[in-house]
């Protein structure tokens, strides 16, 4: 009896939490890090160190497993596709993921399909900005087709003045995409998993709330999402999925906009466990990281449904409190129907460094589940219980 053998490339945490998962199923998870001090590091057994840009340290890597996936979108596709020619099974393909590392491919994959884009087009030059932006209306959205993340990589811009000021990201990428700025009412995630062999199943689509460009909040399934919006956006996803041939985990973010078309806007996929997909941890029968090993081993996948009516994850980031650990007996006592993930990751400003995922129980308010996410996350990120309203809570209880 042999158990297979995968291989992640990337050593964040999106890589870390897919080890619990393969122990359970017993299968064996290896990783290449960036650093010895990366995420996943700690969390398997086997995690050489090389550069995911390099053919020869990832041939190494292949070397003796079944299968290769990814902790993030950036490893080039060239490399991709000489590993699969020498017999690499990589899962998700490079066709497929060319959507996730670039926005432009993206846009066109989406138009193509006829799904709803943004108003949306390619530029050269801070004229074609103008351009665009006087044929559809200011403000427009500048994005980097390429290696943006959490907002990185997008400027808002008023007007032709804020335009003639981004003169400067021209040169460091060309073409860039611009956007016409969507005035969404909130952000979706329609959360998808699909195998080499062609099965498909989405979870409940979720609320995700941004802050500064990250993702801050994530409720499940969104609260009062129309049901024609919510099947809308699950067909979309599916059908992406589908016909770009992805394997694993998709996550497509989409814009709601209620009354207007769709009520729905595409606005980027991942393709990898995401963020959003988080609340599926404890939340779900198959949380994400299990049905990214699943599908990418083209194994029967899991019931998706939510294990109850409101599931909510908060995202900690580094903040005030530097020893995450010298929280926890205050964090865990606030609010015992909590899940705490860290990342064993050292504490920096605003760098991702766990979440807390809570689901409510019969006669929660969404207001309730939030609130008690968001006392455990704020416990652990600054360092210290607000003492009233920990007592009030308890006293609760
Ligand atoms: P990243 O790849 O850095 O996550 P996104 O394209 O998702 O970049 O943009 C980051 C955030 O900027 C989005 O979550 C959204 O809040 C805002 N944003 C992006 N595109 C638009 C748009 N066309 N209209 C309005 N807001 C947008």
């Amino acid at each position: 009896m042999t158990f297979p053998v995968i291989g992640v490339v990337g050593g964040g945490q999106l890589a870390r939490m897919m080890a619990p998962a393969a122990v359970a199923l017993g299968f064996e998870l290896r990783v290449l890090a960036e650093a010895p001090d990366v995420s996943a590091v700690s969390a398997v057994a086997q995690a050489p160190v090389g550069d995911y840009r390099d053919l020869d340290t990832l041939r190494r890597f292949a070397r003796g497993v079944d299968v290769l996936t990814f902790d993030h979108e950036h490893v080039p596709t060239e490399h991709l596709q000489t590993l699969i020619a020498e017999g690499v099974n990589v899962q998700p393909r490079p066709d497929a993921l060319i959507n996730a590392q670039d926005k432009l491919v993206m846009r066109a994959a989406i138009a193509k399909l006829g799904l709803p884009n943004p108003a949306w087009a390619a530029v050269s030059s801070v004229a074609d900005i103008v351009a665009f932006g006087d044929a559809n209306g200011w403000p427009v959205v500048l994005k980097m087709p390429r290696g943006g993340y959490d907002g990185k990589g997008v400027k808002m811009l008023d007007d032709a003045a804020e335009a003639a000021a981004a003169a400067d990201w021209f040169t460091a990428m060309s073409p860039l995409l611009v956007e016409a700025k969507v005035a969404f009412s909130r952000e979706l995630s329609a959360l998808v998993a699909r195998t080499p062999g062609g099965e498909a199943k989405a979870w409940p689509v979720a609320e995700s709330i941004q802050v500064d460009g990250v993702c801050d909040e994530v409720i499940a399934p969104a609260p009062g999402l129309p049901a024609d919006v919510e099947a809308a956006a699950e067909a979309a996803a599916l059908r992406i999925a589908e016909a770009f041939g992805v394997t694993g985990v998709m996550a497509a973010e989409l814009f709601e906009t209620p009354g207007a078309g769709a009520g729905y806007l595409v606005n980027e996929l991942a393709m990898r466990p995401h963020n959003t997909g988080h609340w599926t941890m404890d939340g779900s029968v198959t949380g994400q990281f299990e049905q990214h090993l699943r599908a990418v081993l083209d194994l029967p996948l899991g019931a998706t449904g939510a294990l109850g009516d409101i599931v909510v994850m908060k995202n900690f980031l580094g903040g005030a409190n530097a020893d995450l650990f010298s929280a926890y007996p205050a964090a865990l006592a606030a609010e015992p129907t909590v899940k705490v993930h860290s990342y064993g990751k050292s504490v920096r400003p605003g760098r991702k460094i766990g979440h807390v995922n809570v689901v409510g129980s019969a006669g929660d308010t969404v207001d309730d589940v939030r609130a008690r996410a968001t006392t455990v996350a704020s416990i652990i990120r600054d360092g210290a219980a607000p003492a009233a309203s920990t007592s009030t809570r308890e006293g609760q209880r």
